[in-house]
């Protein structure tokens, strides 16, 4: 967002005459304060491997007999979600069946799969956020599923880049290249109505003057 509000002022935007450069600036200390962006990336694996080991060992057989059952072809976003979910366990347990115990000292590995995960939790906290919109009947409602829309597809893609990065980096075989492609094809998320959403979402923040959600 500070990204983007520096990128909209252009110029202007890099000068410490308008507002944007400082938010651009004080934004940046969120990957270093608390933890740094790397070591809590770090993290997120590690601690599903520790803590969750048995019922992640069932999830990630649970996923593989869902890949091996033929890939659904992309629907909603629900569907793009679970798609999401499939590959992360697809990816980590094919890490962790390639490295071992080796796995929790495998940045290069570990991050990307932090990622998937981290997408994960960012569309389906959208999705319900709609969802609760809409059972309230609150007024927001078209405006967050249109928010869901387009926060799921571009987390499928990143998914689906993520899960792609972990499964080469813990294995360059030719296994890999048929698990990269499976988690490519259970990630494909139905891109009808992005262009509705994204519109609606503009139309909004012009009309309100300020972000709608
Ligand atoms: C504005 C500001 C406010 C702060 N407020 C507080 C506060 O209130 N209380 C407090 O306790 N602290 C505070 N801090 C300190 C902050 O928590 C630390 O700066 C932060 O944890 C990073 O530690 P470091 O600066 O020693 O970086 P380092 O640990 O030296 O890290 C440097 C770089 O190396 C990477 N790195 C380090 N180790 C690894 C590893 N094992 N694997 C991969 N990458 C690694 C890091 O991700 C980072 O990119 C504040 C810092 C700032 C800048």
């Amino acid at each position: 967002m500070a990204d983007e509000a520096l990128q909209i002022h252009g110029g202007y935007g890099y000068t410490q005459e308008y507002e944007a450069e400082r938010y651009y600036r004080d934004e940046r200390i969120n990957r270093i304060f608390e933890g740094t962006n790397e070591i809590n990336r770090l993290l997120v694996p590690v601690t599903l491997l520790r803590r969750a080991q048995a019922p992640l060992q069932e999830a990630v057989a649970r996923a593989r007999d869902a890949l091996g059952g033929g890939v659904p072809p992309a629907g909603g976003d629900r569907a793009a979600l679970a798609g999401m979910k499939t590959a992360f366990l697809a990816s980590i347990g094919a890490a962790a069946d390639r490295l071992g115990a080796r796995l929790k000292d495998e940045q290069e590995v570990l991050l990307p799969l932090a990622d998937v995960a981290i997408q994960i939790l960012g569309a389906e906290s959208a999705l319900l956020r709609a969802e609760k919109a809409r059972a309230s009947g609150s007024a927001k409602s078209g405006l967050m599923e249109a928010a869901a829309k387009v926060a799921v597809c571009r987390a499928a893609e990143c998914a689906a880049a993520a899960a792609r990065k972990a499964i080469w980096m813990a294995s360059d075989g030719k296994e890999s290249a048929a698990l990269a492609e499976a988690v490519s094809r259970i990630t494909q998320v139905d891109g009808s109505g992005l262009r509705l959403a994204r519109g609606q979402l503009a139309a909004a923040t012009i009309e309100n003057e300020r972000y709608p959600l």
